[in-house]
């Protein structure tokens, strides 16, 4: 599980320790917010409050919470996880990988943190997202970090990309 606050490369790095690495399996997640602008439409299945619900009802997600007034859940992989020699990554928030780590004490939990508040900010707003956006996240990641400290396995600094994504290739190789 890669978590971390906003914009502190989460997707990026889990994008590129993927293509890197063809035995891990990138879990999809569903959210009811809408789609950022210029952002890939297969980022997550996007969908409203209603379906998102008959999910959760119908025991489909691995994990699901609320984030800043919208829902967000992995579903459930449609394969034994731990049978398939493939690794699971889920790119989620600390309530959700909490929540894994109650269902399979196993996972292993990675906080990734920025650099500095000020650079977290630039990549925000480098993103596109709106003014509105980038304080709520900013307010949310000061609140999140201590926890984030506190529950992960392993704390990582995206500095440079490439050095984030192979000192988690070594937390990955070191927990197998
Ligand atoms: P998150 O998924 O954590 O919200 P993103 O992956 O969307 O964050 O990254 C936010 C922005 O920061 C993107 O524009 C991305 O290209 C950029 N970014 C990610 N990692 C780095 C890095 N190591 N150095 C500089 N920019 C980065
Ligand atoms: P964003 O809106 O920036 O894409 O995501 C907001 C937050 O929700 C991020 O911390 C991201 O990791 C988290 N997130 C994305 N998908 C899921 C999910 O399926 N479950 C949980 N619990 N969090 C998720």
């Amino acid at each position: 599980m890669v978590s971390g606050p906003g914009g502190v490369g989460k997707g990026t790095i889990v994008s590129e320790l993927c293509r890197r690495n063809p035995a891990l399996w990138l879990s999809r997640s569903w959210t009811t917010r809408e789609r950022r602008d210029g952002e890939d439409p297969d980022a997550y299945v996007f969908t409203d409050s209603a379906t998102f619900e008959a999910q959760v009802a119908a025991g489909q997600f691995l994990e699901w919470t609320e984030f800043l007034g919208n829902y967000y859940g992995s579903p459930v992989p449609d394969f034994d996880i731990g049978t398939h020699g493939r690794d699971v990554v889920l790119e989620i928030e600390l309530d959700g990988a909490q929540q894994v780590k109650q269902r399979h004490p196993e996972a292993v939990l990675i906080f990734v943190l920025p650099p500095s508040r000020e650079e977290q900010e630039r990549r925000l707003r480098g993103r596109g997202d709106p003014d509105s956006k980038v304080l709520a996240r900013l307010k949310k990641a000061e609140f999140e970090e201590p926890i984030g400290r506190e529950v992960a396995d392993h704390l990582v600094v995206n500095d440079d990309l490439m050095d984030t994504v192979g000192e988690l290739e070594a937390i990955i190789a070191g927990s197998r």
